[in-house]
């Protein structure tokens, strides 16, 4: 066994465990006075991006005006392309802050997020048509559905029902888009295959997050997803947009932003403490030198943090000598689920890391291995989350918040499904933000890509409909 194995080795190499971890968590961990730091450099960030076009942080406005009113009723579909499924839903808003929802989900595999842009509308179109088709009769031709499209990468719109993709993101590489107006060519999709809908607007999973969360939570007024990709989105009032000067909106109306903060420090990588695992990521993603910060944090990219520092160790010889770890080789081949799995291991033994080694890629661990696996997850899950933290301060400071307090609609897998990283955040913001770090309340929002998006269907369609703009 990888034990016996290890007894014969000299002490020398068991010991090196822990010096190793030693090197890792001085990597790996976030300080309060560095987190201050980036806190300082991401307000001004935001900032810049809310007075001048063609920011780094672009911190788009979304067209979505005020809040919902919690009485918006009927019929919406939804669309939800997010990064790993496509999602239809049917969502029924019953008034009283009440819905239901009705849903199937669609994988996309690797390929189809690279093959022409065509073809991807094209797929979401049948998956509408077909979904029509089995709960929803009545809809036709002459008597269509309004639906909501959450397309949730980096648009820049001009009015709610348009948005020009100006990079792809999360893995994502369709030619054809980018530089297009996704609005115009979802449309032309949809008419091509006939589908009985009516695009009413184009909206991000952070202002859907947003939207969705004030519906059940009116006091909420910031939305974070942090999942595949990472981003916020939050209300800011219309005078405190520079860039919107000259566009005629009324200075006291509130709009949300969707900040695409994880394009923060990619221009000038001042802020962020990369580590050369971050670099390598980087390096070889599909897009170099863009979304610095979603890179370091969100649920695409840990696993592989993870993988390229046990790589290192495994080149060093610091462990699995004489084993074959050829299938730990491959990229990505580390999904960040594991690295839930490896902290919430429950047993001495740490039986789950036992497992997951062994089973997916042919290794033996020693404990003194699976121990320090586990101290790892724990550096770059934390690092993520305090990171994480970092945006959310620096929306709460711009905004005023930390006194009266606020609060934070998040979703996404790794805020939902990864062992304390609610936990951690909060103690980030207390750690950055003193005391009343705690005022800041992060909650689990509501479905924003399905019902936030049917939410801002409907209210885009009330605004039309009483002839605003
Ligand atoms: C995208 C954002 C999105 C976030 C979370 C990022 O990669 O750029 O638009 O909100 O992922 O899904
Ligand atoms: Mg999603």
């Amino acid at each position: 066994t990888a034990e016996e194995r290890d007894a014969t080795l000299p002490h020398a190499t068991k010991k090196s465990m822990e010096d190793h971890l030693d090197k890792y968590t001085k990597l790996f961990t976030l300080t309060a006075q560095r987190m201050r730091m980036i806190v300082d450099a991401f307000e001004e960030t935001l900032d810049k991006g809310l007075q001048e076009w063609g920011q780094c942080v672009p911190m788009f406005p979304t067209w979505v005006f005020g809040s919902p009113t919690g009485s918006e009723k009927g019929d919406y579909l939804a669309l939800d392309m997010g990064g790993t499924n496509l999602r239809v839903c049917l969502v029924s808003l019953l008034g009283g802050c009440k819905f239901e929802i009705t849903q199937t989900k669609y994988r996309l595999t690797e390929e189809q997020k690279q093959e022409d842009g065509e073809k991807l509308f094209d797929f979401c179109a049948e998956c509408i048509k077909e979904f029509i088709k089995v709960h929803l009769p009545d809809v036709t031709a002459e008597n269509p559905i309004v639906l909501g499209f959450t397309f949730s990468y980096p648009c820049l719109q001009e009015r709610i029902d348009h948005g020009i993709l100006i990079r792809w993101t999360k893995g994502f590489g369709a030619p054809n888009v980018e530089g297009h107006d996704v609005g115009e060519l979802f449309r032309k999709s949809l008419e091509r295959h006939q589908v009985p809908v009516v695009l009413a607007a184009l909206i991000n999973d952070t202002t859907g997050a947003l939207i969705a969360s004030q519906y059940v939570r009116p006091t909420t007024k910031i939305a974070v997803i942090l999942g595949t990709g990472c981003n916020a989105a939050y209300t800011e009032e219309i005078k405190c947009i520079g860039k919107l000067k000259d566009k005629g909106l009324n200075g006291d109306d509130v709009v949300a932003i969707n900040c695409e903060w994880g394009a923060f420090d990619s221009d000038l990588h001042q802020h962020l403490p990369r580590t050369k695992y971050d670099l390598h990521i980087d390096e070889h993603s599909n897009k170099p030198g863009e979304q610095a910060f979603e890179k370091m944090i969100s649920g695409r990219y840990l696993g592989e943090i993870f993988r390229l520092v046990v790589m290192e160790l495994i080149d060093e010889g610091a462990m699995f000598l004489g084993q074959n770890t050829y299938k730990l080789e491959t990229a990505y081949s580390l999904d960040t689920a594991f690295l839930s799995l490896m902290e919430s291991d429950p047993t001495d033994e740490l039986l789950t890391i036992i497992g997951i080694f062994s089973h997916f890629y042919g290794l033996e661990t020693t404990l003194a291995e699976r121990q320090f696996f586990r101290a790892l997850a724990r550096l770059i899950g934390r690092r993520a989350a305090r990171l994480s933290a970092c945006g959310i301060a620096a929306i709460v400071r711009k905004k005023g918040y930390l006194e009266k307090g606020c609060d934070v609609g998040a979703d996404g897998t790794l805020y939902n499904k990864y062992p304390g990283f609610p936990q951690r955040i909060h103690q980030a913001l207390v750690d950055v933000l003193g005391e009343q770090g705690k005022n800041i309340k992060t909650h689990h929002a509501e479905d924003g890509s399905g019902v936030g998006s049917a939410i801002i269907a409907a209210m885009t369609k009330a605004r039309k409909d009483a002839g605003k703009y």
